[in-house]
């Protein structure tokens, strides 16, 4: 057999070499030949690092100091760790290694400037990720620090933190080898992460993050960076979130990198343009393809060129098959219990956000705790596996996202962020509100069962149309693959916070025609998804608080009470420019043949609310009187003046018992203090929801609901029977909503004949 050589460079490495160049190496040179931009690399093989430790009589030594160690104790292992990297640092490179090392260096220019990477040889493999445990030089310059830097690579396979986690995984020491990847370095300019496909759910939509400088300050967490969401099956981007990106990571003159503060003109705007966004996520596809599982790829940019540095498979996604729920092992310890807003389960390690600074650390497959969460967590949300927070109830901010992006979440536990510690494993049930100590659950399953599966195997049509609820416009294939009749509610909030500003900052700052498009794509992205079934939007509505994270929050009023305070229609109404914005977005789609879009405006308490509103649409040019036009039933004055707002010319009513419960009985829905008494089947909330429901059958009018009460069967069943006429749930809900819609009107009109 032919000896395996010192050094292979990528365009001679196959997939099998793996135990030679490790995975790092080996996707590298999968990659270069199916065509993406790798920067130029060679490897300094394991089996140079094997014959390295045999020649010089070492290997021995070596592991029997790492036989039976405990790796528990920490400062054993600290110890143990130094003692064996030293044998390795003194223990001399051969020279003609170190000659052949240097002539791989010559040949790929003169004195290039590298990145010197670790490979570990059981590394990135599909069951288990050694990302990270060994280390990495960059920015490195010259023949003695290129061949110092790989002796370093080959004694931090021994560093404590890989000892440790070999130990965890069940890996035995003698079976890891080191390969040491020697790479051009690529000076990005903008670089970062992506997710061919969605982190949890596994969904065909690609992740991408991306900030100023190396990729080394986003995968390290030190910057929230942009993040951008495209949509592989339509091509497009369907979601961006501009982070305010602070600092950045360069090379530091000779040697090594350094962090710097990001000049104030570029830490707020994109750092990818939509073309960009493409190309990469172009790349994505085709890593993703030829390896058969989704990847998780390092980019970087220079002036047009774009580069691939790594791709590895991305370890939390359950795929096809295996995509049923995890089941509980064992009942555990239970460290906390709140609200399950969101069914499934994961298991994963905690990490606490307590400030947007934070965020950066929300790996993916991590459990992210945090008091509440806000509009600006999103693309944390989407990395996490489960969410908790100390604070909510059902309808609460954490509660919504997590439902859209199919992530199990337990809200309200008032005290997770205290409890529970940064990096400590457990198991979190959504659908029971409850958080176990340690990996309680039989699979690391993330995420929900498969809905389409659900519909496609039992398609039943029921004379209640039963539709969606859509926030995310990520989430709109996930919501039209449940077979709902429409969209019953697209909060379209979402699509303006997830730029980092708010509709004020747009005004402002003459950045108008960015709003408009913002909004106008985002709604005709899930439009799209719903091919003419009627899609109700509703205008504007954030409470001040929500903005106040946001660019141009500071110029938000403090209200004591935002849930009474400025939002809804009431503040478009006296906003003239931001309603003006919206329906500039909403006309759009209207004169490109959108004739399914229906407007609902928010928190109307009088009809003259409506009317007015109207009134401005028409001045504004839209022909009213062939439009869908309606209005949200959230405060109980709405129900009872709801044969005025018939007179008035509404099309439609929709129950948002979220707000519509907390109006009638005086509870904040977002605290958990008096959670308890915030009833969605109280007497009062469904005698003045009957009382509607009477009057807008007696008036023609559709009646709907689009509050969290419609995901709820018990409630549905009671709405159906009491004559309802759509119901618009969750994404998670629809089945089980339809189910019940159907079971509820078959029992009616049995009654009926058997009376
Ligand atoms: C509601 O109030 O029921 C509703 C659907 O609106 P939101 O939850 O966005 O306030
Ligand atoms: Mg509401």
């Amino acid at each position: 057999m032919n000896k395996m050589p010192d050094i292979l460079w990528l365009a001679e490495i196959k997939k099998e070499d793996i135990p030679s160049v490790g995975g790092k190496g080996a996707s590298l040179g999968e990659m270069t030949a199916v065509g993406l931009p790798v920067p130029p690399a060679f490897v300094v093989t394991a089996q140079a690092f094997r014959r390295y430790l045999v020649g010089a009589g070492v290997e021995e030594k070596l592991y029997s100091r790492l036989e039976g160690l405990d790796v528990d104790d920490a400062e054993l292992l600290e110890k143990t760790a130094n003692d064996v990297m030293n044998i390795i640092m003194e223990t001399e490179m051969p020279e003609a290694l170190g000659r052949e090392i240097i002539a791989a260096y010559k040949k790929m220019g003169n004195n290039e400037i590298v990145a010197v990477r670790s490979s570990a040889t059981a590394e990135d493999l599909p069951d288990a990720s050694f990302a990270g445990q060994q280390e990495t030089y960059l920015n490195i310059k010259g023949d003695n620090d290129l061949l110092e830097s790989i002796h370093k690579c080959w004694a931090s396979l021994f560093g404590a933190r890989a000892i440790y986690y070999r130990a965890k995984q069940g890996f035995d020491d003698r079976s890891v080898d080191i390969a040491v990847v020697v790479q051009i370095l690529v000076f990005s300019e903008k670089a970062g992460v992506m997710f061919s496909s969605h982190p949890v759910t596994g969904e065909t939509t690609t992740i991408i993050e991306g900030s100023w400088g190396l990729g080394e300050a986003v995968v390290s967490g030190t910057v929230s960076p942009d993040n951008y969401v495209f949509d592989q099956s339509t091509g497009r981007v369907v979601d961006r979130y501009i982070a305010n990106k602070i600092v950045e990571i360069l090379p530091d003159g000779e040697k090594g990198t350094k962090e710097v503060e990001v000049d104030k003109e570029r830490q707020d705007i994109p750092v990818l343009n939509d073309n960009e966004i493409k190309k990469l996520a172009k790349f994505a596809k085709i890593a993703e393809e030829h390896y058969e599982n989704p990847q998780d790829i390092e980019w970087g940019i220079v002036g047009e060129e774009i580069y691939i540095l790594q791709s590895r498979p991305i370890t939390t996604i359950k795929k096809g098959s295996d995509k049923e729920e995890a089941k509980m092992e064992n009942e555990g310890k239970i460290l906390l219990e709140g609200q399950g807003a969101s069914p499934g389960i994961a298991t994963g390690k905690v990490v606490i956000v307590s400030s947007i600074k934070d965020l950066g650390k929300v790996n993916e497959g991590d459990i992210m705790v945090a008091k509440m969460t806000n509009p600006d967590m999103v693309p944390a949300m989407r990395r996490a596996s489960a969410i908790i927070t100390d604070e909510g109830g059902m309808t609460c901010h954490a509660a919504i996202v997590s439902r859209e992006l199919g992530t199990p979440a337990t809200v309200g536990t008032k005290k997770a962020t205290k409890v529970l510690a940064a990096g400590q494993t457990v198991t979190v049930d959504g659908e029971k509100g409850i958080v176990y100590e340690g990996a309680v659950a039989k699979a690391s399953d993330a995420g929900q069962p498969a809905i389409q599966a659900a519909f496609a195997a039992a398609p039943i049509i029921t004379a209640t149309s039963i539709k969606v609820n859509v926030s995310l416009p990520e989430a709109a294939k996930r919501a039209s693959a449940t077979g709902a009749d429409g969209v019953g509610l697209l909060r379209i909030e979402h699509l303006i916070l997830g730029l980092g500003k708010t509709p004020n900052w747009f005004i402002r700052n003459d950045k108008e025609d960015e709003f408009v498009d913002e909004l106008y794509t985002g709604i005709k992205t899930v439009m799209d998804e719903f091919n003419g079934k009627p899609v109700w939007v509703r205008t504007l509505d954030a409470p001040t608080d929500e903005f106040r994270n946001m660019k141009g929050g500071e110029d938000e009023p403090e209200e004591h009470n935002p849930m009474l305070g400025w939002r809804g229609i009431r503040r478009d109404l006296q906003s003239f420019d931001q309603f003006r914005l919206q329906v500039e977005a909403f006309k759009r789609l209207w004169d490109e043949g959108y004739d399914n879009l229906g407007i609902m405006f928010p928190l109307v308490g009088h009809p003259d609310e409506f009317l007015q509103a109207k009134d401005m649409m028409y001045d504004l040019g839209v022909d009213v009187d062939n439009k869908t036009l309606g209005i949200m039933v959230e405060i109980p004055s709405s129900a009872i003046l709801i044969d005025d707002f018939i007179d008035a010319g509404i099309d439609f009513a929709s129950f948002g018992t979220n707000d519509l419960i907390q109006y009638t009985l005086a509870i904040d829905r977002n605290n958990q203090n008096v959670a308890d008494m915030y009833m969605p089947k109280h007497p009062a909330v469904l005698k003045i929801i009957k009382y509607a429901i009477d009057r807008c059958r007696r008036g023609g009018v559709e009646c709907s609901i689009c509050g969290q009460a419609g995901s709820d069967p018990d409630m549905v069943k009671w709405l159906v029977e009491t004559g309802i006429t759509s119901v618009s749930a969750n994404i998670d809900a629809v089945q089980k909503i339809r189910e019940t819609a159907a079971r509820t009107e078959a029992k009616i009109i049995l009654d009926a004949s058997r009376k």
